[in-house]
């Protein structure tokens, strides 16, 4: 995960102040250049470092702290204040015009991931905004970008504009906008030519496009694993576009998360959104203090119910609910409820947005094992229509049946079939107790 070491360090020191019933100048400057330290380990620009150590420094031994009760809490408020600052305070919106098309203009190096965001983009844009976007095809000079993008446009039925390699971006975009307006897209989000290094010929060329169609935002992807150099990318883009925001990719992977808390520092440019893996609804807009709060071990329980609410279907929620309380919950419903989970993103993310989740006995190193709930699916798969209904009906034979079938082993098929019963017991055991308390609904 994202952060991990510097999540890890930073939890480790602040532990050693929070329960302290003084807080001394000493203490704030040992914990300081811990701070200090595992930002630098972090790859966080040293420029951005000093001037954070120095504002913790000047707030954890001024008389907010020292004339508090709770000092060792009010020193890690400030921590994660100063980190959320950092990393540009409020949340930054995406721009909507009040002339549409709302037009946004995507830059970046070659293999950023700037065609994958802007099809990601569009997605969100349709789903969380109900907003019609139109994708412009703007690289000329990969024919293989124009299909990247033909083909996101296709898994998301959504239209692409293009014309091919031989018109120049700048016609290209002139003429998308004109076509977005006559289909009515609210939005258009032109996918421009990437390179491997920055280069005047590229920057022109985006200048152009920029004077040409006046876009409302000009984003710029970088990738987060490659720390600094996307901080370095972030300025020169910079200098030459005034960009608008940014949007950081591959934040899933482990990167130390240098780039993220420099950027908006170095560049003051926010960041608008974080790529979150590789698959079009892998998006999400950016809050600097839920990601400040991730990185304290705080948890981020408002992301946590956001992505409940996109994948959860309120109806189908209702009817488990019926169904817990009637003890009629079946396989069928097991693995609806397994699928929706997974819809939601790797557990191991999920698990890292419970507060207090890492600190819990025993969770610190859990490792889910996504295979096995591929196991737990295939299993439930390969039994029959009756048989997931009533798992009372399963007898040696069957169970052999099903383990071939599956490709798992009989001990895998007992193992889940005493798993389920359990949780049936608990579904009574929880809907006993709801009873017991008389009308009061039963909370998670
Ligand atoms: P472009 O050259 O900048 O247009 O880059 P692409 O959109 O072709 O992406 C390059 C690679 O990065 C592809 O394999 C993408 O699937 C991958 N990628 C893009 N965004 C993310 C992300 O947020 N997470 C991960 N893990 N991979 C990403």
């Amino acid at each position: 995960m994202a952060f991990e070491g510097l999540s890890n360090r930073l939890q480790e020191t602040i532990k050693k102040i929070t329960g302290k019933g003084k807080v001394s100048e000493q203490d704030v400057k040992t914990m300081a250049r811990e701070v200090r330290l595992a930002l630098l380990e972090a790859d966080v620009n040293f420029k951005v470092v000093r001037s954070f150590i120095n504002d913790i420094k000047e707030r954890a031994i001024g008389q907010e702290v020292m004339e508090s009760l709770t000092p060792g809490q009010q020193v890690i408020k400030i921590v994660q204040e100063e980190l959320t600052n950092l990393m540009g305070g409020e949340q930054s919106k995406i721009a909507v015009s009040d002339r549409p098309p709302t037009v946004i203009m995507m830059s970046g190096l070659q293999g950023a991931g700037k065609t994958t965001t802007t099809g990601k983009l569009a997605n969100l844009l349709r789903k969380q905004y109900n907003k019609s976007p139109l994708l412009v095809a703007c690289d000329i000079y990969r024919p293989a970008a124009i299909k990247q993008l033909q083909t996101l446009g296709k898994q998301l039925d959504m239209p692409v504009f293009e014309m091919g390699t031989d018109v120049s971006p700048v016609e290209i975009s002139k003429k998308a906008i004109e076509y977005a307006k006559q289909e009515h897209h609210d939005y258009v989000l032109i996918d421009t030519a990437g390179r491997l290094h920055v280069d005047d010929t590229l920057m022109q060329e985006l200048e152009d496009v920029k004077a040409e169609v006046k876009p409302d935002e000009i984003f710029l992807v970088v990738d987060a694993m490659t720390g600094q150099d996307a901080v370095n990318v972030a300025e020169s883009f910079n200098e030459h576009l005034d960009i608008t925001g940014v949007v950081l990719t591959k934040l899933d992977g482990d990167t130390r998360g240098g780039a993220a808390l420099s950027i908006k520092a170095v560049t003051d440019t926010p960041i608008k959104f974080i790529g979150m893996g590789e698959k079009l609804d892998e998006l999400e807009e950016f809050h600097p203090e839920r990601m400040a709060s991730r990185i304290l071990g705080m948890g981020d329980v408002l992301t946590l119910i956001e992505k409940a609410q996109a994948n959860i279907d309120e109806k189908q929620a209702k009817e488990l609910e019926e169904k817990m309380r009637t003890m009629s919950f079946t396989f069928d419903d097991f693995l609806e409820q397994m699928s929706q989970v997974k819809q939601m993103g790797p557990l191991e993310d999920l698990l890292a947005m419970i507060p207090g989740a890492n600190k819990m006995k025993g969770m610190k190193n859990v490792q889910f094992d996504e295979k096995q709930l591929i196991s737990v699916e295939a299993i439930i798969q390969s039994m029959t229509k009756a048989e997931r209904q009533d798992p009372s009906l399963m007898n040696a034979s069957r169970k052999k049946r099903i383990a071939k079938g599956s490709g798992t082993n009989v001990s895998q098929v007992n193992r889940l079939l005493k798993q389920f019963n359990e949780m049936k017991k608990m579904m009574k055991q929880m809907t006993n107790m709801q009873k017991g308390k008389k009308g009061k609904g039963f909370q998670l």
